[in-house]
């Protein structure tokens, strides 16, 4: 294909407060229909919004997290728009001057650093919800409770260049965003959206082609698979001599196809002016340098402070720095095993098996760090072998008992006393002259037959190392 593809995210990001971003309302997710409303979020006359100090404190942390400047105006304006869900029949968002600009976020696709700049940040409220599931099946519900929560939007440049890019780009800006605990991330609960703009060009063309934007994607998966079907049906257009229309489409997630929605609406078609319910908003520089000073350890801080303290491959930090919990998770696991090797590994290669084959994450585990690291103890201690840890492991995830029990209830206990396997040792070289002839004339592939010949008296409780050093001792 001898087209660039284009690509510019617009993600929306539900904030955690307390309380919605214009009114004292519950911001809680889950209740009962309309049971978080008010004047002010239902739109009634004459009532006034009151800005939530704690959803600009939010938009300002994700700002520095993503290096933008933030702005010490910036200016509420009204939407304009008519559909059920949006009371007032305008939504309050911000437009010309947006509480963050010119930010970036530096990612490492498929091995290549990339950086892709942040347009803007910005604060907004979201709308109800339209319900057509209820009692009356020829009737529509609306349900206000979602009206009026907090989100900003971050709007990307056009810097991705390909599906991969563009989910890697989601992945880090969820991570962050979950880190700073400002957002949970949920993409099925609709908590983290994200609109993709897609357009392609020749190579080597100076303007951008025309772009549509995809909505409706709730899972990383169902980005990338969008993205995929687009480019391709931009392409095919393009190369039977046809032009893109510049519109809104939507994911078929059913269908696997993206399907138009509505042809774009422009910018002076929602008639934006400042809000005369609202001052402009002021920050003062000192506010963000002390919320500057609050910031947690973000996701690649972290990587590189696992790679200095830990000593660990970059595949096994990307996993475990790809959540915040998981990452906790694991270094409490080294507090108790005193061990960063084994614990990465325990975590990454079984505990994740586990979680995954049940369709869990690390947010569903049940087991702890405590027992995971008591597990590694044992094992390097040499009471039980690697082998057993694996069988051991799996029953402590079914049972929640610790290691230590199950060891001692199953009488597992690996046989590492040195004259108790020397006795064994002799007879077997008692009963193998023609091994022991061919092993000492250098045949050194032996050593699996006597270490084997052990394992099967002992079954499997003896401790392989020790029992390598007393064959080598008697006959090497
Ligand atoms: P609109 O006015 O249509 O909303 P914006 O300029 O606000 O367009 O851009 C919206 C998003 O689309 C941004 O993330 C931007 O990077 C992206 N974008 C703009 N032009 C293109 C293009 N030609 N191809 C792909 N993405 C684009
Ligand atoms: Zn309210
Ligand atoms: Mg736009």
């Amino acid at each position: 294909m001898d087209y660039e593809v284009v690509i510019g995210l617009e993600v929306h990001a539900q904030m955690l407060t307390e309380t919605k971003i214009f009114c004292g309302c519950s911001n809680k997710f889950g209740s009962a229909p309309n049971e978080n409303t008010c004047p002010v979020c239902t739109g009634q006359p004459g009532s006034l919004p009151v800005l939530n100090k704690k959803s600009v404190e939010f938009a300002i942390k994700a700002g520095l997290a993503t290096g933008c400047k933030i702005a010490n105006k910036s200016v509420f304006a009204r939407k304009n728009y008519f559909y059920p869900d949006l009371p007032k029949g305008y939504q309050i968002s911000q437009y010309e001057l947006p509480i963050c600009i010119n930010g970036k976020l530096s990612l490492k696709v498929n091995g290549v650093d990339r950086e892709i700049g942040i347009t803007r940040i910005h604060m907004e409220e979201d709308a109800g919800k339209l319900s057509h599931e209820g009692v009356d099946k020829n009737s529509s519900y609306v349900d206000y409770n979602r009206g009026g929560t907090p989100l900003i939007e971050i709007v990307s440049e056009p810097d991705m260049r390909s599906s991969d890019e563009a989910v890697e780009y989601l992945k880090q800006l969820r991570n962050i965003l979950v880190y700073l605990e400002i957002c949970d991330g949920n993409m099925e609960e609709g908590s983290f959206r994200c609109d993709a703009n897609i357009s392609l060009r020749r190579f080597g063309a100076s303007k951008f082609g025309t772009k549509t934007e995809l909505k409706n994607m709730n899972s990383f998966r169902n980005v990338q698979k969008a993205i995929e079907f687009e480019i391709k049906r931009q392409f095919e257009i393009l190369e039977d001599g046809g032009s893109i229309k510049q519109e809104t489409r939507l994911w078929n997630a059913d269908k696997n196809i993206t399907e138009s929605m509505r042809s774009k609406e422009e910018a002076h078609d929602y008639r934006y002016f400042p809000d005369p319910d609202l001052l402009p908003l002021i920050v003062e520089e000192s506010w963000v340098e002390s919320l500057r000073r609050e910031l947690p350890e973000l996701p690649s801080d972290k990587g590189l402070r696992f790679k200095k303290s830990y000593n660990l491959a970059d595949e096994d930090i990307d996993v475990l720095i790809s959540s915040k919990k998981l990452a906790d998770f694991y270094e409490e696991t080294v507090k108790v095993s005193d061990d960063p090797q084994s614990a990465s590994n325990w975590i990454r290669v079984e505990l994740l098996a586990l979680l995954n084959s049940e369709g869990k994450d690390i947010n569903d585990c049940k087991v702890t760090p405590q027992h995971i690291g008591s597990l590694i103890k044992l094992i390097n201690k040499g009471s039980i072998s690697g082998k057993m840890g694996k069988s051991v492991f799996k029953e402590m995830y079914e049972t929640l008992k610790f290691p230590e029990n199950i060891v001692k209830s199953k009488g597992l206990v690996q046989i590492s006393d040195e004259s108790e396997l020397k006795k064994i040792v002799k007879q077997i070289i008692d009963k193998s002259p023609n091994e022991v002839e061919q092993y000492k004339s250098g045949k050194s592939k032996l050593l699996g037959f006597f270490v084997g010949e052990v394992m099967k008296q002992t079954k499997g409780q003896a401790n392989p190392q020790v029992v390598n050093q007393i064959i080598k001792d008697l006959i090497g």
